[in-house]
Order: structure tokens, then sequence, then C-alpha cells
């Protein structure tokens, strides 16, 4: 089933005299439980469709449906309820609160989530289960960002939407991150859609969407994982 419908989005940013294209009638859905790569260069339009999915951004013309719903439809209180409870964001920044362990900063999302899972098993999901008091200055950046992705995971989201989160890592810590998303994707079945600059990653997603200058320019399905769906 369809959890985002995409149709012919389009986003310009003005500032002054100049207009930024950055969308330019874009057309997507996502499907129920996929992993979706979008991938291409900087400035192509992928944190701008991202941010328009997670309803923090407007498109210029063009709609979302979500589970069939229009999201310019919905009010200013069911905007916040989807954005708390339907999906679920991960940045290239962590943006852990320092003076909280890993527990703790999962946790202040879980007390205003409607069926969270506890703290610690959103830990233990991301491999983090040994390393629930510690602080995130005590913890790696790989370590750090599956604290991030535990605390948007702990709420159920029906999407996680992820804007570069293996960005400010190495590419062999990055590699602990998407293995932590790949894990969330098939054992809680999480639609997700993924921001990377890195070709690589594209073998574990169910479909890779290319990006160039606001437009998408091609969509792959591996087939592999495809089957396995
Ligand atoms: P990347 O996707 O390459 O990590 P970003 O998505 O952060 O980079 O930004 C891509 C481009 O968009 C950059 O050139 C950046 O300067 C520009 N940009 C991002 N956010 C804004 C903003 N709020 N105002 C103006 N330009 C922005
Ligand atoms: P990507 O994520 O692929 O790097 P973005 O969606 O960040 O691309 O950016 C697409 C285009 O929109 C870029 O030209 C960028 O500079 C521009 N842009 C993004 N956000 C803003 C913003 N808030 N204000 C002005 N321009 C922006």
């Amino acid at each position: 089933s369809e959890v985002f419908r995409v149709e012919g989005v389009t986003k310009v940013y003005r500032m002054g005299e100049v207009a930024v294209h950055a969308l330019r009638g874009v057309d997507l859905c996502l499907y129920a439980g996929e992993l979706v790569v979008l991938l291409g260069p900087s400035g192509s339009g992928k944190s701008t469709l991202l941010n328009i999915l997670g309803g923090l951004d407007v498109p210029t013309a063009g709609r979302v449906l979500v589970e069939g719903r229009d999201l310019a439809a919905a009010g200013e209180r069911e905007l916040t309820a989807f954005r708390r409870h339907f999906v679920g964001f991960v940045f290239q920044l962590y943006n852990l609160i320092p003076s909280l362990t890993a527990r703790e900063n999962v946790a202040i999302v879980t007390e205003i989530a409607r069926d969270p899972m506890a703290p610690e098993a959103a830990l233990a999901m991301v491999g983090l289960g040994e390393r629930l008091d510690h602080f995130p200055a005590q913890l790696s950046g790989g370590e750090q960002q599956r604290v991030a992705i535990a605390r948007a995971v702990a709420k159920r989201p029906r999407v996680l939407l992820c804007d570069e989160p293996t960005g400010a890592l190495d590419s062999r810590t990055g590699v602990t991150v998407l293995e932590a998303l790949e894990r969330i994707n098939g054992e809680l079945g999480t639609t997700t859609a993924l921001i990377t600059h890195n070709a690589g990653i594209a073998g574990m997603a169910h479909r890779v969407v290319d990006f160039r200058d606001g437009r998408i320019a091609g969509i792959r399905e591996n087939a592999e994982r495809c089957r396995a769906r």
C-alpha cells in the first residue's frame, strides 16, 4: 500500500529577485515497508523533498497524499500530530542533549508517544544495549547517530526520514549506522527514505531514486531486495 504519493511537486524558493527551483515536478510513491534511497548531487532537491514529506516545508505546486489524504488539507493540530507520531527524522547532526544519557535522550521522546518502545529496546535494536547510561560525549560519532536513530524509532513512526545520516561519519562507521537502519526496516517494517551521496549504499535499498536538478532522473528497483520484501 502507498504511504506517500507525491504528485507534480514543485518547490521554488524566492530570495528577493532570485528564484531557486529546488523541485521541478516530482512524482513519486513510497510503499509501506520499503527502504528507498534518494541519491543525487548536492543541490538536486533531495532534502527539500524529504522536508516536504515530513511536513516541515510545503510545496509551491503539486500535492502530497499521506495514506490517501492530502497533507495540505491537514489543520495545524493534525500536522503537529503527524510530525510527532507518523514520521521520525534522522539528520546528519545528531542533536542529542549532552547532559542526558543515551537512555534519557530516547526517553524524552517516548514520554510523549502513544505506543512507544521501551528506550532500552530501541537502543538494543541499534546495537547499543550496552551503552544505556553513557553520555553523548562518551560515545563515538556512529554510536551517537545510532542513539538519534533509536530516539526517532522508539515512538514507532510509520515512516523514517533520514537526511544524510552518515554524512559526518567515515565510511566504516557509516556502515554500522546503515546496518541499524536496515535492521529497523526489516524487523519493524518501518518505511524508510534515506538521502545519501554514496552510491555504494544503494545495495541495501528496495529502490533507488536518482535526483538531478530538481527532477527524478530515474528509479531503479533492486530485484534481490524486492523479492525478499
Ligand atoms: P547537502 O545536501 O549537499 O548536504 P544541503 O542540503 O545542506 O547540502 O544544502 C544544499 C544546498 O542548499 C547548499 O548549497 C546550501 O547552501 C543550500 N541551502 C540549504 N539550506 C538552505 C537555506 N535554508 N537557505 C539557503 N540555502 C540553503
Ligand atoms: P540536496 O538535498 O539534493 O542537496 P536541497 O533540497 O537541499 O538539495 O536543495 C535544492 C536547491 O534548493 C538548492 O539549490 C538549494 O540551494 C535550494 N534551497 C534549499 N533550501 C533552501 C532554502 N530554505 N532557501 C533557499 N534555497 C534553498
